[in-house]
């Protein structure tokens, strides 16, 4: 079947679906392939809960469906990619494509709390940032939609240049080269070249950057770009903003308004500034820009402040990487370091550079003068950090104890470490 036929075919269904589990009627099933799983085998499964047509690339199981509800062809991934690139063009709308090592969901979140006010928004949800949450997030825009926004995921090079062919982002922004997913990019370096992508899909395609002219990196990669820029004060950028206090949320002014965000932690800053340069790009008012800033409220364990009993919790148990994780210790080092209380697990993703990395974040928690820090996995286990380490946390009865022992009182905490050792169950016992 053509491309266009399918496009056809997609415009009179009611979406797509990859789960049969929760296929809805008239929904087109893709069979994708997992690791675990051929999704194939369950094509009968999803037409009998109420799917139109289930693409399939297994003619082996051809002989349990009804000819007229399946679509054999060659690779299911491939078409479902290019079927959103398909859609892509067909919508004719600006697409906003955002990338980067942290802080693309809170910053792709942030924007969606803005433009969407002014306009029918469709963004990424959660996380699905890959070669499959990208077309997916594509394909459920519609001809509604006026503006769509795409967080676009890489764990090595040419990944983002992939995303873009499918995207096609009218505005791009890229939210830091950090040190996340060292392994598969190969090094700082490699993560600057890949995250690129993103400009020179931009550039080449006479699309706009988003730069933040407080990072010189982004600077020097832009100078030769149509670009819309922000910045804090002196700058020549075309969004002013200023930082106008950390404590205990992230407080901003812009053109003279004072947006309070309920976001804590420095490297917020560039999140919000980010999102009120982009809603100032599509002129969305600025009381609504305000509005949209002040109402957005983290949620999934992501930089979020909790009471406890008598202590204030800083639950980012999303995930961390060494960059992430150094932005926050500053940050909370610049209040009373005695003050607070760590609890940090092991970064994963780090390849060679882990043992490295995580000697790094005890040195520093070290040298900024933390007085009481746990230290929770098999990566920070290695090293001998003078505070208190707890080899696994699938088992975390040692630190259970240990909790339970020496409750911290009255403390700020800060939980975080990468999504695979899931802190958030200390909770449990604070
Ligand atoms: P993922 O790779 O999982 O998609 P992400 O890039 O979408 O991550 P977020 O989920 O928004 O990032 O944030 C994850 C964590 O990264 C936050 O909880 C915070 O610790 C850190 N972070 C957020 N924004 C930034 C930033 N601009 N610079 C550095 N670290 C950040
Ligand atoms: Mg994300």
């Amino acid at each position: 079947m053509e491309i266009q036929q399918l496009h056809q075919l997609f415009l009179t269904s009611n979406g797509i679906c990859t789960d049969n589990r929760v296929v809805k009627e008239n929904e087109i099933f893709f069979a994708l392939r997992g690791e675990n799983f051929n999704g194939n085998t369950f094509a009968k499964k999803a037409l009998e809960n109420g799917a139109l047509q289930v693409i399939i690339d297994d003619k082996n199981v051809t002989s349990e469906l009804d000819s007229t509800h399946y679509i054999l062809v060659d690779d299911v991934l491939k078409t479902l990619q290019e079927l959103a690139r398909y859609h892509r063009n067909y919508l004719n709308i600006p697409i906003i494509g955002l990338t980067g090592s942290n802080g693309k969901t809170t910053t792709k979140e942030l924007i969606y709390a803005v433009i969407s006010q002014s306009y029918k928004t469709i963004a990424t949800i959660g996380n699905l940032n890959n070669h499959i949450g990208v077309p997916l997030t594509l394909l459920r825009m519609t001809e509604e939609t006026e503006i769509g926004i795409v967080e676009m995921g890489a764990n090595h090079q040419k990944e983002i240049e992939f995303l873009c062919t499918i995207a096609q982002p009218n505005l791009g922004y890229i939210t830091n080269f950090g040190k996340a997913h060292l392994e598969g990019f190969g090094g700082v370096e490699g993560v600057i070249k890949g995250k690129s992508e993103l400009y020179t899909y931009l550039k080449q395609n006479n699309q706009t950057v988003i730069t933040n002219l407080d990072d010189s990196k982004q600077n020097e990669l832009t100078i030769n770009s149509k670009r819309f820029t922000f910045g804090q004060n002196n700058n020549p950028a075309d969004v002013l903003v200023t930082l106008k206090n950390i404590q205990p949320f992230l407080e901003i002014e812009y053109d003279y308004l004072n947006i309070k965000s309920n976001l804590i932690g420095i490297y917020n800053f560039n999140n919000i500034a980010s999102a009120i340069c982009i809603g100032t790009y599509f002129k969305v008012p600025k009381k609504l820009i305000k509005k949209g800033i002040e109402s957005y409220v983290p949620s999934n364990n992501r930089s979020q402040l909790i009471q406890i009993k008598t202590n204030k919790i800083i639950l980012d148990a999303y995930n961390a990487n060494p960059s992430s994780m150094e932005a926050v210790l500053h940050n909370l080092s610049k209040q009373n370091s005695s003050h607070n209380y760590l609890i940090l697990g092991d970064m994963f993703e780090l390849g060679d550079e882990a043992w490295k990395e995580h000697l790094f974040i005890i040195n520093l928690v070290k040298s900024l003068q933390f007085k009481d820090a746990l230290f929770v996995g098999g990566n920070f286990y290695k090293h001998k950090s003078n505070f208190k380490e707890f080899k696994f946390f699938k088992e975390y009865k040692d630190l259970e104890e240990y909790i339970n022992l020496n409750l911290p009182e009255k403390r700020t905490i800060l939980v975080k470490g990468s999504r695979g050792m899931a802190l958030e169950r200390i909770l449990k016992i604070l």
